[in-house]
């Protein structure tokens, strides 16, 4: 067999996203969703035809000037009639269909859709379920299918283009198309039981708006505080004997401060002045343990949470190497994070400025979100 068309339906308005624009061209880790897609796709296919609404036409068609292998069709109002219509302007004997919103598709699904079209006609990309999944009505369960015999259908969807057309004719001919939410049910219905091929979990929809938050932030923190009088310091909540404390209006402890501006910062948010400002009384002797974990309640607000968190302490005295284990575990428990996601470090500053001369202390604090 010969001649390979995709579609990639780009023609919904992404509602759900929340975005003013069609989410399929908002631009994610650096590119349009939508391109992820046809780069895949082009790779492998001798055309790519990009379903698109009226609207974001000339948009796409600019994105995808890179690509001589692909081009728009204009979609109707359903996904249905967005697939027919872009089946009308396919020449391949073999059509893949694939929604623009999964921009993690990996050319080995795609070669794996067409050696399934090749092999048995049809290749429909699915996942065994993982979850139980129940049949339920008036928010009651009816029954519970076999956990074996359910899977979750995701695109890309391949077929013999005849074939895909056909059944596309006679839905639409009887009036039934609106009972469809794909090709694989239109298929089953007026051809033959489409044969699956397993996909990558990785080959998700993206759909709702935290689904287009990246991956993964990083923030850096630095906080500074010059020795007064006093007897011990504090870091990471580790009450440390010395022959002087730091001067602060809070508990003085360097380290938390700055950690809870590296995971602010990491998040977007403000700065630890702005949440816990030193003007306020409340924070008087503040425990900053205590801040740091109000931190990690803004950060989780975002939808975030800390991957793992790097610190080092720059002081010249006192020696902080046996403290080091008690910090590291405080600030996991703080955290909600694996010791093992949690880097605490301490070198003197060989006698050198202000942290040598024993004025003050120095952290600087990484931290990486997801
Ligand atoms: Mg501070």
């Amino acid at each position: 067999m010969s001649g390979i068309s995709a579609v990639i339906c780009a023609a919904g308005t992404g509602a759900r996203a929340g975005f003013s624009e069609n989410k399929i061209l908002h631009a994610w880790r650096g590119m349009p969703v939508l391109l992820y897609s046809v780069s895949a796709f082009s790779a492998l296919a001798d055309e790519v035809i990009v379903a698109c609404r009226e609207e974001d036409r000339a948009r796409i068609d600019a994105l995808l000037s890179p690509y001589p292998n692909a081009r728009t069709a204009l979609g109707g109002v359903t996904r249905a009639e967005s697939v027919y219509a872009a089946l009308g302007a396919c020449s391949g004997e073999i059509v893949l269909v694939h929604d623009a919103a999964r921009p993690f598709v990996t050319q080995k699904v795609i070669a794996d859709c067409i050696e399934s079209v090749q092999r048995f006609g049809s290749g429909v990309c699915a996942l065994p379920a993982t979850d139980t999944t129940v049949l339920a009505e008036d928010g009651c369960i009816r029954s519970v299918p076999a956990r074996q015999a359910v899977y979750t259908v995701q695109t890309p969807q391949g077929f013999l283009r005849c074939d895909l057309l056909r059944a596309y004719d006679e839905a639409f001919r009887r009036g039934r198309i609106t009972e469809f939410t794909d090709e694989s049910g239109v298929y089953a219905a007026f051809v033959a039981p489409p044969h699956l091929f397993l996909g990558d979990r990785a080959n998700k929809k993206l759909t709702y708006p935290e689904d287009f938050l990246p991956a993964e932030r990083t923030g850096i923190g630095i906080d500074t505080h010059a020795f007064g009088t006093g007897d011990h310091i504090v870091l990471g909540g580790v009450n440390i004997p010395h022959t002087r404390g730091l001067i602060a209006h809070s508990d003085g402890d360097v380290l938390a401060h700055a950690l809870m501006d590296a995971l602010l910062s990491a998040a977007g948010l403000r700065d630890i002045g702005y949440y816990f400002p030193d003007s306020d009384d409340r924070y008087a002797g503040a425990d900053s343990m205590q801040l740091l974990k109000e931190t990690l309640r803004l950060v989780n607000a975002q939808g975030l949470a800390p991957r793992n968190v790097s610190v080092t302490v720059l002081a010249q005295a006192p020696r902080l190497s046996t403290y080091i284990g008690e910090i590291c575990n405080n600030l996991a428990r703080a955290l909600s994070l694996p010791a093992a996601r949690v880097a605490v470090a301490a070198g003197t500053n060989e006698g050198l400025g202000y942290v040598g001369e024993e004025k003050g202390i120095t952290v600087l604090a990484l931290a990486m979100l997801g």
